[in-house]
């Protein structure tokens, strides 16, 4: 029945079959059996009175034949509906199939039927009614004829459906830059012996590389992907992610027409030896540059920006180490630090950024277009999202980083009271919480959510305009019981408000394990369920975070105090941090770059640039969109 009902709407919305119903379309092919009785009503009225009894004389002949005639007709045309019907149930059949099938039956029985544009990303697909990406914002366009790029990696044109910040458009200078950097990796890369260059250290002309190498967790990882890729950008160079990084399986390949993985193995001598690094080859020049002697550059150098720096790996971010690594074919970037504020303070490099990103949304932007999940993570953060996320009023993500892996019952009061100070979730400490149910998620298989029966709460000291609406919570950790200390507090209380709060958990690993697969698969898929939230509240100085705001567009609210008093809920228990992106925690301050003299000295990062600022309650410095 509701197949058939699915049918009927998809038929009925060809706008050619209405006209054909109407009659306002001659001699159309499709036509229903009713055009061809039509046709023969029309049938002069002499032929039929001469075909009715067989008729006789010199027409008889030609009336005989008339009946066979039909009779195919009526025959053939039979068989074209039969073979219609085969097709439509064949169709219906793939659809009730799909992983996304009750986003498109939402879709199919709630479209309006406004036809996108060829051009534009309809996503009704997944179920967002009436939000289309036109071509000027789509970060990776479709093809005139409106199809996708590749046969996989749905999320590269789904994703942008499911953030809910609109704020954020990438601008056509951004867009102008990817589409050249684009056509660059494929020139750089297609038809080169890219193992042999790199082992020799040669580069065909006009070529000059930076191989990104993992360093600690996903969040890390991608932070420094990210900066690593603006910078490749800022400096003209070809993006590649070593093999053994193992990104490849968790990412689609971002470049329509190339590869950005590394064809075999980098040396690793090579990329780790002390003696590659960028700081010690500053110092050599430095040197060199005193006594007045050429500085000679080598072929491999290691850009390392991590916690573990030297103060002179630091000078990355004066113009005059800049200006000595444009020498080097093939760099190395090897970080787990968000770098990209620090790129502000080259003045060629900020004079682009603010070109490309006014609106200072930096890591949205190149991460958006960057960081696209492949499809197995994808179809496991559709399933949570339709089932979970997408019915709810309201979403809020939590994320919850248990650094040290075991259960801390006061960080649970912590999430509660923080939860309710900034009006996300009723309070549960007075009145308590609504209707709640929780669910986890165990492997790959998604729990149905355990509905608690306790109604009729009172909550006064929430929102009315909130009343009766459906909260979908997604609480991310490695530790299961966050989400269901937050579920059970409101499963105690009462509200008048008749809300609906579901808490999910949609992992939980027990402990960090970076480099097994199925664990970084669903790190991922955690991080994109928290960024297509409404609102986030997260943890301070957590990378894992970073990427589920910095990609949402959301200036978190960030926990105060974090983890620090072992009996207490600090007083605020959080605020609204001041930066929507990630922070760049060891960055450079009050650093003198003697190779350009004092006027590019870095004093006080936090206040030196406008678009530089300290993160509110986090460690470091976010680059700033401008609003307090
Ligand atoms: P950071 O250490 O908080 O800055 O974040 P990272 O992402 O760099 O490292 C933490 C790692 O621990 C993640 O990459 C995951 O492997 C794991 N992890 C931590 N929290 C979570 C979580 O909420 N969900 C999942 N699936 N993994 C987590």
């Amino acid at each position: 029945m509701a197949r058939s009902l699915k049918l009927g709407m998809l038929v009925s919305a060809d706008p050619n079959l209405e006209l054909a119903r109407s009659g306002e379309l001659e001699g159309v092919g499709i036509v229903e059996a009713g055009e061809w009785k039509e046709k023969s009503v029309r049938t002069p009225p002499m032929a039929a009175s001469k075909g009715g009894l067989g008729g006789g004389g010199a027409g008889g002949g030609k009336a005989a034949s008339k009946p066979t005639v039909h009779i195919w007709v009526v025959i053939a045309c039979l068989g074209l509906l039969a073979w219609f019907l085969l097709a439509l149930g064949f169709f219906a059949d793939v659809v009730r199939r799909s992983p996304y099938s009750s986003a498109i039956t939402q879709h199919l029985q709630t479209k309006t039927w406004r036809r996108a544009n060829p051009a534009e990303i309809d996503c009704g697909v997944v179920g967002v009614e009436g939000k289309f990406i036109p071509k000027d914002q789509q970060y990776h366009p479709l093809t005139e004829k409106g199809n996708r790029v590749g046969k996989s990696c749905r999320s590269r044109y789904e994703q942008h459906c499911l953030w809910k910040s609109s704020n954020f458009r990438p601008t056509a200078e951004f867009l102008g830059v990817l589409r050249s950097y684009e056509e660059h990796h494929s020139r750089c890369v297609e038809g080169h012996d890219l193992q042999t260059a790199l082992d020799q250290g040669s580069a065909p002309k006009d070529c000059q590389y930076l191989i990104w190498n993992d360093l600690d967790g996903k969040g890390n990882q991608l932070v420094s992907l990210v900066s690593a890729f603006v910078y490749a950008l800022l400096t003209r160079r070809v993006l590649l992610i070593t093999r053994e990084a193992q990104l490849q399986h968790l990412l689609c390949e971002p470049f329509p027409s190339s590869s950005w993985v590394v064809p075999e193995e980098v040396p690793h001598v090579r990329h780790r030896a002390k003696e590659a690094r960028h700081g010690t080859f500053y110092a050599r020049a430095l040197n060199e540059t005193a006594q007045g002697r050429p500085v000679t550059a080598p072929k491999h150098l290691v850009c390392f920006l991590s916690n573990l720096q030297k103060p002179d790996d630091l000078r990355f971010f004066c113009p005059g180490e800049q200006k000595l690594l444009e020498k080097v074919p093939w760099l190395f970037f090897w970080s787990n630090q968000y770098s990209v504020p620090g790129l502000y303070f080259v003045p060629g490099f900020r004079a682009k950024l603010n070109a490309w990103f006014p609106d200072r949304a930096v890591f949205l932007h190149a991460g958006r277009y960057l960081l696209s999940p492949r499809d197995e993570i994808w179809l496991r953060v559709m399933r949570i999202y339709t089932a979970h996320m997408a019915p709810a009023d309201r979403r809020v993500g939590i994320q919850i980083r248990a650094w040290s892996n075991e259960y801390k019952p006061i960080i649970t009061r912590h999430i509660l009271s923080c939860a309710w100070f900034s009006g996300l979730l009723p309070n549960v400490s007075s009145a308590r919480g609504a209707n709640s149910t929780s669910s986890s998620l165990e492997d790959d298989d998604m729990a149905t959510p355990v509905e608690d029966d306790v109604a009729n709460r009172d909550a006064e000291d929430f929102s009315a305009a909130r009343a009766g609406e459906r909260v979908s919570v997604v609480l991310t950790s490695l530790r299961r019981e966050y989400a269901e200390g937050v579920a059970e507090a409101f499963a105690e209380g009462r509200t008048e408000a008749r809300q609906t709060v579901t808490v999910l958990s949609p992992s939980a690993e027990g402990e960090q394990r970076t480099g097994r697969m199925s664990h970084e698969r669903k790190a991922i898929a955690d991080m994109w369920l928290l960024s297509f939230a409404d609102d986030l509240i997260s943890t301070p100085r957590s990378t894992f975070g970073y990427v589920a705001h910095g990609l949402a567009g959301i200036r978190p609210i960030v926990f105060n105090r974090y983890g620090l008093d072992p009996d207490t809920v600090p007083d605020p228990p959080c605020l609204r941090t001041n930066v929507p992106g990630p922070c760049f925690i060891d960055h450079p301050h009050q650093m003198s770059c003697p190779l350009d003299g004092p006027a590019f000295d870095i004093g006080d990062s936090a206040t030196a640039l406008p678009e530089v600022r300290h993160c509110l309650l986090q460690w470091g410095v976010g680059v700033f969109e401008g609003v307090d």
